[in-house]
């Protein structure tokens, strides 16, 4: 009796530690897993600061230069932009900016359109008061940071140069030529342009963060005319990429590790919905692939019209993902519906649901350079993809209705763009 329980013991108690150490490593690795791409992720956000100091990331170049208008005869070249001798361009972007902000900043860019319309008053540009937000804090959104959006709203609005005072909130003077007046080389009385040249040239990043968020948010808002009245309005050319009344659940899982066919990480956000929502062309733009893809199964990417930013739109539904048969260099608009949502990719073969639950992935790339816009399926290094979780956040305000006519299923476009 008493050898049976010494040997029972000794049983149970083996089987204890194996269990024990087998959950202990599995913690240990989940955690070490999990945080890796999060520690990475802080480490090039750090990195990026060291870089633009030692000049290796340069703020001065403009995109739109490196895409010659030569290139867009055939439909093939279009995606080939020439590439110029000058090698300047940003090279990585964290996109942090926080919904509060987001919001914030959009209301003051809306707001002064009117304004600027009847009463001449200084046009607002969200972009500018993001920009300086970022560079006053070191891209950091949290907390009460936005101060800084209201105060250099104010400062432009009142016409207030080279006064510190109107940082602290409002204490600022309607300027006078003489004491309070930069120097005589200023416009006068000020201009928009000169307040934002003046409380912006002592901020070493402005440049920078205003070429990111011009790459990330340009053309997002803009004059349109309201179908049903033809009146001109200004706001969203934007939709959300979920069609207006289909519910939807998401994450914050932008950066996460993926290990299918090489470890990488999760360069977008996922929307997990019923198969079958349509799917919203959140910009138009030139259908760059509609096909399949071994990871993203049925997917769509679509390239800006100003080629600055690349969409991709992945898991589309099994049998019928698209909402038209797209081919290269189709033109897309805002909010048409280009696919249903489903949960097709992970798979060589065609065709086939391997994802786990039906979501629709949704990445965001920035182009600064054509080096950049690689179409090889492996990532390539020089990628640039950025966190969309607050931007989708943002346009919740405009979701684009749907509704079905003779059995089809149309986008009910209520705004059409003014071009420039
Ligand atoms: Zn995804």
């Amino acid at each position: 009796m008493r050898t049976f329980f010494s040997k029972y013991w000794s049983y149970a108690l083996t089987v204890g530690v194996f269990v024990i150490s087998g959950f202990l490593s599995y913690v240990a690795y989940t955690f070490i897993v999990s945080g890796s791409a999060e520690y990475v992720f802080e480490e090039v956000s750090t990195n990026i600061v060291a870089c633009i100091e030692k000049n290796s990331i340069e703020c001065g170049a403009d995109t739109t230069d490196y895409f010659s208008e030569a290139n867009k005869s055939t439909a093939d070249n279009i995606f080939k932009p020439t590439q110029k001798k000058d090698e300047k361009y940003i090279k990585w972007v964290d996109f942090k900016i926080s919904l509060e902000a987001l919001n914030q900043a959009y209301n003051y860019d809306v707001k002064s359109w009117s304004a600027h319309k009847t009463e001449n008053k200084p046009k607002l540009c969200w972009i500018e008061l993001l920009a300086y937000s970022a560079a006053k804090t070191g891209n950091n959104f949290r907390g009460t940071k936005c101060k800084h959006i209201s105060a250099f709203a104010k400062a432009i609005n009142d016409g207030v140069v080279g006064s510190a005072k109107s940082e602290q909130g409002g204490q600022g003077e309607q300027v006078k030529k003489g004491e309070n007046y930069p120097n005589e080389n200023t416009a006068f009385p000020p201009t928009k342009e000169s307040v934002v040249k003046e409380l912006t040239k002592d901020l070493k990043f402005y440049n920078y963060y205003h070429k990111a968020f011009s790459a990330v948010l340009e053309n997002f808002l803009g004059e349109y005319h309201c179908v049903r009245d033809n009146k001109t309005e200004y706001g969203l050319l934007v939709y959300h990429p979920i069609a207006k009344g289909y519910g939807y659940s998401s994450a914050r899982d932008f950066g996460n590790a993926r290990a299918f066919g090489f470890k990488r990480k999760h360069l977008g956000n996922d929307f997990f919905g019923r198969t079958g929502t349509p799917i919203i062309a959140v910009e138009g733009g030139t259908i760059h692939e509609a096909g399949w893809n071994r990871y993203g199964g049925w997917r769509i990417g679509i390239l800006s019209h100003c080629k600055k930013r690349y969409y991709y739109y992945a898991h589309l539904r099994k049998d019928k993902p698209f909402y038209k048969d797209y081919k290269r260099g189709d033109k897309v608009n805002a909010g048409d519906i280009i696919g249903y949502l489903g949960n097709t990719g992970y798979s060589y073969k065609p065709n086939r649901n391997m994802a786990s639950n039906p979501h629709l992935h949704y990445g965001l790339q920035l182009v600064f350079h054509p080096s950049q816009f690689d179409t090889d399926e492996r990532q390539s290094k020089n990628e640039i993809w950025i966190d969309n979780y607050n931007l989708i956040r943002f346009l919740q305000k405009n979701r684009m209705q749907v509704k079905t006519e003779n059995d089809k299923l149309i986008a009910q476009h209520t705004r059409k763009p003014i071009s420039e």
